[in-house]
Parts: structure tokens; sequence; C-alpha cells
């Protein structure tokens, strides 16, 4: 083949953050394959991975930035300063340069900044860009904008475990790198479909339950994990937090507890003890009265053991933090490892599952409501994205900047958001499709893809990776839109590239990247660094003390009240269905870049509902629609399932034609506001 390169970077998706090489010729991606030397992938990669590069040449790309008529008809100041600059597209559209967007953006944003002060505007991100550019949208929405408002995706998935870990031992991160996976003895998986969502990390755990059968499973529906575990736990909807207090309560009754770690490292413990012995719900006996589940009660005992007794790691993921509870569960799975030390050294440890490639990255960046880069404080709170909504729906946030997150699919109360949308008088949207949030955008503007550019990546296991880009594109990077908007407002935003920014990240963010020049994560490239990194980096936290004020690990018990189905079943009187979203395999969140990927597209085309068999027979139609208090889905086809308990319903949430999303409403975690995913009653109506 012509010109044939090997270039390596890291995978685009999920939070795993996989080492590939790429084939590329003649500006065009061949081929994907993990890298042969790879620390994350192990020379292997999911489909994603492998064939979901595609997108890079769609048609559907957007390539000229774009006004809408409607934007520029409402705004005839700001059509007269750039109509020399304005081609037709369609009845919705006009193209123009990314000079006269960029000067649309900035004269709208002064404006409304004059009228209604800098609160009123907003920013939101996405965490699949470059750390460069979620730096930036921040310091332009605080320094330039003036506006304290800004947050992240991580507000609709892992915001309660930043929150549940920095509580209690003063880090939200995995605490351990992926291959400690070889160094435990003992692994619990909970509220984590990790074969789909994190696949190069269930290899390992297949791997290691399969030769030492030490795994355990917590879910509420029958996942491919189970088939490995020796503990297959199968939970009624919303119990996380109940399980983990259970388990704590195990561990306390027996005293299996690891008293000098207690002692030497933690603060509280007599508090939190007193408490989980007076919550007559945290004994596991409790389950012998729920019909179905009366095996958990001696099945809770056994987990808590083994893990009290070995050396032994914790995973979740979204279905332990997107509901009511997910801090509070969070928080309840940190008590587990305090209690045992199994935290602060190799093969023990907490393991949150994130989930975008870059999200830990976005965090760490401080595109956050409550924290500056490096968690700092900010000078001003702001408000997390369902309050701006909310002060959207009232008036009072009148312009945002949306940095690749599509708010109008993967968010919850898709009907409020849409009526919150429409309230704005200014939506920038930097995006690389029309997106849900794209097509409501007045200005939107296409940008670089991960495989286009260079910049720093944080995966789940803070493992910074620097990318480089697979083929030359001439759209701008996030953060050259962001800089020209800055620059334009009357900021000194005069970075020459995304290195720059990355050297003044070094000097805010010290604490975690003082050590990580590019030049020397140029150097470790394949291996990568784990923060924080000044002259060695740590691929092991907390090993001598906690990163809270008095470096002691805390408890903070919560009493967890039943509620849904287990209060249904409880009284006897469980009645409709309970339904469960998540992802699949081919497929990545608002699937924008993965159903432009033909061969990963080809295997999952639209959101499939999976049903008990026998309720899915019994029903006697394949096509159903769902319906909640809060909205209703399209037409969803039926699969039926025996791996599916009665009453519970799967569903992905990938195409926005599903409308699964319109069945959530407000219901979220009381300290992040994350939307309460996992768990929603519905009923079914034949289609
Ligand atoms: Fe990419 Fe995640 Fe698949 Fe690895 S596991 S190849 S990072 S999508």
């Amino acid at each position: 083949m012509e010109n044939l390169q090997i270039i390596d970077t890291v995978c685009t998706y999920c939070g795993v953050g996989c080492d590939i090489a790429a084939s590329v010729s003649n500006n065009r991606v061949q081929s994907i394959s993990a890298h042969p030397e790879g620390v994350v992938s192990e020379g292997k990669l999911c489909v994603k991975g492998k064939y979901g590069f595609g997108f890079l040449e769609s048609p559907d790309r957007l390539k000229t930035p774009r006004i809408k008529r409607r934007f520029l008809e409402e705004n005839p100041e700001i059509l007269k300063a750039i109509e020399p600059d304005l081609i037709e597209l369609d009845e919705r559209w006009y193209e123009c340069s990314l000079e006269g967007a960029i000067k649309a953006a900035a004269l709208k944003l002064q404006e409304i900044r004059d009228r209604h002060g800098a609160r009123s505007l907003a920013s939101i991100g996405g965490a699949r860009t470059s750390c460069e550019s979620a730096y930036l949208l921040q310091k332009f929405t605080r320094e330039t904008l003036g506006s304290p408002h800004v947050d992240n995706c991580a507000r609709v998935c892992h915001a309660p475990s930043l929150k549940g870990m920095r509580t209690t031992i003063g880090e939200g991160a995995a605490t351990n790198p992926y291959n400690d996976i070889y160094n435990t003895e003992f692994m619990i998986v909970l509220g984590s479909n990790t074969t789909e969502a994190h696949p190069i990390i269930s290899n390992r755990i297949v791997d290691m339950a399969s030769k030492h059968d030490n795994l355990a499973v917590f879910d509420v529906r029958e996942i491919t994990l189970h088939r490995f575990a020796k503990y297959k736990g199968i939970i009624p909807h919303e119990c996380n937090l109940l399980i983990l207090n259970m388990m704590a309560y195990v561990i306390i009754t027996e005293e299996l507890f690891s008293e000098s770690f207690i002692q030497n490292r933690t603060a509280g413990f007599e508090e939190f003890k007193a408490q989980i012995l007076s919550d007559p719900l945290a004994n596991p006996r409790y389950f012998e009265e729920i019909e179905g589940y009366e095996y958990l009660s001696k099945l809770i005992p056994k987990v808590a053991r083994e893990y009290a007794l070995k050396k032994s790691m914790i995973f979740w993921g979204l279905g332990v933090t997107e509901h009511v509870d997910g801090s509070y569960s969070v928080m309840a799975i940190v008590h587990l490892a305090l209690m045992t030390g199994n935290v602060g050294k190799s093969g023990a440890g907490l393991m949150p599952l994130r989930g975008q490639n870059n999200v830990q990255g976005a965090c760490d960046m401080g595109m956050l409501p409550y924290y500056a880069p490096d968690y700092q404080s900010p000078k001003e709170e702001g408000l997390a994205t369902p309050e701006l909504i909310d002060e959207m729906l009232e008036g009072r946030v009148k312009g945002v900047l949306n940095m690749g997150e599509d708010l109008m699919h993967i968010h919850p109360n898709l009907n409020k958001m849409e009526r919150a949308l429409g309230n704005l008088e200014l939506l920038v949207v930097q995006e690389l499709f029309e997106t849900e949030i794209a097509k409501r955008a007045d200005i939107l503007i296409g940008v670089k893809s991960a495989y286009e550019k260079t910049g720093v990546y944080i995966n789940a296991m803070r493992r910074l990776h620097l990318s480089q880009p697979l083929v030359q594109s001439e759209l701008p990077d996030d953060w050259e839109v962001i800089s020209r908007l800055g620059r334009e407002l009357g900021g000194s935003y005069e970075y020459g590239d995304s290195k720059a920014i990355w050297d003044e990240v070094r000097e805010v963010a010290y604490r975690r990247f003082s050590g990580a020049s590019y030049q020397r994560l140029e150097r470790h490239r394949v291996r990568g660094l784990q923060w924080p990194v000044h002259t060695e980096d740590t691929p092991i936290l907390h090993q001598l003390d906690f990163r809270t004020e008095d470096g002691c690990g805390h408890f903070f018990y919560h009493a967890y009240k039943p509620r849904g189905m287990l209060l249904e079943i409880s009284q006897k009187s469980l009645s409709g269905y309970y339904l469960t979203t998540g992802r699949t395999l081919a497929q990545y969140n608002n699937a924008s870049q993965t159903k432009r990927s033909e061969k990963l597209h080809r295997r999952y085309e639209e959101d499939i509902l999976l049903m008990n068999d026998k309720e899915a027979s019994a029903l006697g139609v394949n096509r159903v629609i769902l319906r909640s208090e809060h909205g209703q889905s399209a037409p969803l086809w039926v699969k039926p399932s025996d791996k599916i308990s009665p009453k519970t319903l799967f569903c992905t949430f990938h195409h926005a034609s599903s409308r699964i999303n319109h069945l959530f409403g407000d219901r979220r975690d009381e300290f992040t506001l994350t939307a309460a995913f996992k768990s929603i009653k519905v009923e079914i109506i034949k289609a």
C-alpha cells in the first residue's frame, strides 16, 4: 500500500483507553489493531476500537460552520456584521467562515452578558475531547465570560463516584492500574456490564475468574460476567446501597475487619459501627422474607467474608452511580475497603469504571461547577447541568456553549430539555456531526475528532496518554475555537499549539501533572503515566495516607430505605415493570460515531428491549411502546430472554429515534444530581 504508516494513539471511545496502532496511507485510516506492546489493550481491542473509525470519512461530517437563518433574522446587527460571509445552505442554515461564526458568537455572548450579567451564560462540555480543550473551556467560561457555570457529561455518569470517593478518601479516581487484576485474590463487580461497556477490562476479570474462581457479580439482570462468577447475585432494582451495607454488617458482626488498618488509616469507625449495628435493614437476614431473593441472605455473607479475608478489588459502573443514592452507594463501597484494608496496595483497590475516554481528564481539568483544575476551589461555585436546565426554563440562563455533549439525547427529561433549549437566545455547539443538540444550535462549528489531533487523554485508571493525529484535517480543534472566541472577547489566548496549553495545565494543576511534559508523555506513549506524575508516576494511590485533609479515610453511614421494586415485593404488591438502561458493545452512547462506522452499525441498528421470555410470550407481541409518568418511547422490538428476571426490562439508549431517555424525569442523586437512569417504573403498551 502506498505511503503506508503505522501510527499509534489511544482509542477514541470508552474509558478503558486502549492503545491502538493504525495503518494509514494517503491520509486515510486503512485498519486499526491493538498496539503490540500496549499495556492497556494487551494485544486486543473490542469491535469499537477495531472498526469504529469509519466515521472519519462520513459524508455527514460537519465541515463549514453554520448559522441558523432564524438566529440571524432575530439578530439583524449580527447579520449585518457577517453578511458578506454567508452562503445559503438550506431552509434552516447558512454556511459561513470560522471567523464569521466566531464573530457572531462573540457579539451575541457580549450582548447577553451586557443585558443579563455573566451568570446568564454557561458552558457544558463532553468528555471525548482532549484535556487541553477541557481546560480551555473552563478557563474561558470562568475568566473571559466571567460565569461560574461550567459542567461536563460526568454529570450523567460518574459524578457520584467523584463525590463518594472524595468525601471518604479524598480522591475521585481508580486507585490501581488494570493489571493489578492479575494480583488480586477476589473481585466484586457491582452495577457494571463490563463485557459490553469496558470489554478489555472484562477480559482480565474473566481470565482471573476462570483460573481462580474468585468473582462475585451483582446486577439486576443476568449479564455475561455472571457465567464466570462464583457468587451470582441478581438483585432487586435500586438495592446496591442495601447490599453494600449488609456486607459491612457481616464484616463488623463477624469481626472480619482489619483493626490495624482502621486504627492507623481511618477515622469515624466506632460511630459507623454503632450506626450499622442499630440499622435493622443491614442484617442480610432481611432477604429471607423477600420472595424470589431469599438466597441473597446467604450469598451476601459469603461474598463479604471472602472480600474481607482476601486481597480484593471492587469494580463498579453506572449501575451504582445512576440512582438516587449513587453517591451514598459509592461511599458504602469505600467503607468496605477501609474496614478491611483493601486499598493502597497492589491487588486491592477501588475501581470506578469511568465511561468516556477522557471523562477523568475533563474532571481533572476543572470542567465542573464546584472545582477548578486539580480539584482546587473555584472563586465562585456554578450550577450543575440539571440546575442550568431549570435556569434556562426560567429564562435566567440565556446563552450556552456546548462542546460535544448531546444534551438532547443522553440526558433525562427530554421534553423539559427541549423547552429549556428553546428558551435560549444563543446555543453554540462544537461537534463532529449534526447530533440532536447540534440540530438545535444557533451556531454550529465542525471540529476535529480525536483521531485528527494531538492532546492528552486520561483513562479510567488515571493514565495519561498523549494522542497524535492519524490523519490530517483542516477543521479546527475544540481548543482553537475557544481560543479564537476568547481573543474576540478581548482575552489573552495566544496558544500556538496544544502543547502550550498543556504546559499551562502543568503549572496550574502541578499537584497532579508537574512531571507530565509532552516530551515525557511521548516517550511513554505506550506505557502511559498514571497521575500524580512528578519525578515518578503513581500506579497505586493511597499507599501511605489518603488524600483527605487529615490523611485518614472517613466513614459516612447512610441507612437504606426500601423503595420501588423492593418495597413492592416486600408488600407483596409487585406490579408493572422496572426498566434499566445501558450500553451494547457495538455502539457508543449517542452512536454519533459508531453508527457512521459501517461494521459497527450493521451489528446494532436500533435499540432493542430485553424482556423475560415467559412474560414476552404471555404478552404475545414483539413490538411495544414503554410509557412512564414522564413520557413514552417509540415502538421497540422485544427480544425475549431467559436471562432477565420477571418484571425487569432492559433497553439500550443509543438511538435517539427510540426516545428511551424521554421516559426519565428528574429523579436523581441527591448530591450530584446525576439522573437515576438505572431504574424507572414503566408500563408496556402493545404497538
Ligand atoms: Fe476502545 Fe474501550 Fe474497546 Fe478499548 S475497550 S478498544 S478503549 S472501546
